[in-house]
């Protein structure tokens, strides 16, 4: 693809607070679900079995949204990456582009929502840090980034030094509400409410944007805050949002959690008009059913509520892709 072409956007991670596995009871459900529904069908190819997995099984019985922590590509075109977050996400894509472009001469520009955990544990895991010829820029706007990391790689919680890291690793500080030039595209960070802050990302090349935003949670009654994000938001054709929370949970008793809502995402998406929102940074007790249910809950809403304009709603998982 050259790289003035159509952004796409990759989801690495999709998983909110701590990386999780599904267990032996959510498997089993699984295949008691697609067994009763296959009774009777012939499915003894595998073209056959595949397709009428397509064709009749809702996508929480079929798939999975997945368990790695936050991580998540702009695909640019270039043969830099671009990414958001080193979740545990980024193991599984650090092993891809091993595995189908080789070792070294990878130039990775990584912006960080923030350093909570479930944000940087996939960075020691990270294959490309340990081969010499990568180049991993790490941009954020919280003081003493390159500290976060330093510790996370010392003893005793690692066995190795982030200063005997093959790899060539920058840190670029970056300054909230100013636009910046990086990797052929424009980027504007912008300050969230979060234990510790965190930051979100509008990404824009040409007329396409796309906006990170995780660990943030909305005071709605703020009218300063809500026109702040809904400027963020503007026009953007993706807004990748954390909704961790039910609207009641983010209301009540997880009020200062620091995470935010479908319901909320909705309202911003729909007075920003952008097109489409992508639920993110799942809690990591809801199982498949439940997730499924709340894409299914939002996109309900969404129909009551459209004024001119429609908003798709989409459910992040791991390995999903979406062509801007
Ligand atoms: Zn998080
Ligand atoms: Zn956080």
């Amino acid at each position: 693809m050259p790289p003035d072409g159509r952004l796409r956007v990759k989801f690495w991670g999709t998983r909110g607070s701590i990386p999780v596995a599904m267990t032996s009871a959510e498997v089993r459900r699984k295949l008691v679900a697609t067994l009763m529904r296959a009774s009777g069908s012939k499915l003894d190819t595998p073209e056959k079995a595949g397709a009428f997995l397509d064709r009749e099984l809702d996508f929480a019985v079929a798939h999975t949204f997945g368990g790695n922590s936050s991580c998540v590509e702009i695909v640019t075109g270039s043969s830099d990456y671009v990414l958001c977050d080193l979740g545990t996400g980024a193991r599984v894509l650090g092993n891809e582009v091993l595995a189908t472009r080789g070792p070294s001469g990878h130039t990775f520009h990584v912006f960080m929502s923030h350093v909570h955990w479930d944000h940087i544990m996939g960075f020691p895991f990270f294959m490309p840090i340990y081969t010499a010829g990568n180049r991993i820029r790490i941009y954020g706007c919280h003081a003493r980034l390159d500290e976060v990391f330093r510790r996370q790689h010392a003893a005793p919680f690692f066995p190795v030094e982030f200063s005997g890291l093959p790899a060539t690793i920058e840190f670029v500080r970056l300054e909230p509400g100013r636009e910046y030039e990086i990797a052929g595209l424009q980027v504007r960070p912008k300050l969230q409410h979060h234990g510790g802050d965190s930051y979100g990302y509008r990404f824009q090349r040409g007329n396409t944007i796309v906006v990170y935003s995780t660990d943030a949670e909305h005071k709605q009654d703020d009218l300063a805050e809500v026109e702040g994000f809904v400027e963020f938001f503007r026009d953007a054709d993706l807004v990748i949002f954390d909704s961790q929370y039910s609207l009641a949970e983010a209301t009540s008793i997880k009020e200062d959690w620091g995470h935010s809502s479908n319901v909320v995402g909705l309202e911003l998406c729909q007075m920003a008009r952008a097109k489409r929102l992508c639920l993110f940074h799942h809690e990591p007790v809801s199982d498949d059913e439940h997730i499924a249910a709340l894409l299914a809950e939002t996109r309900r809403l969404e129909e009551i509520t459209r004024g001119d304009r429609r908003v798709e709603i989409m459910a992040a998982y791991d390995g999903m892709e979406i062509a801007l």
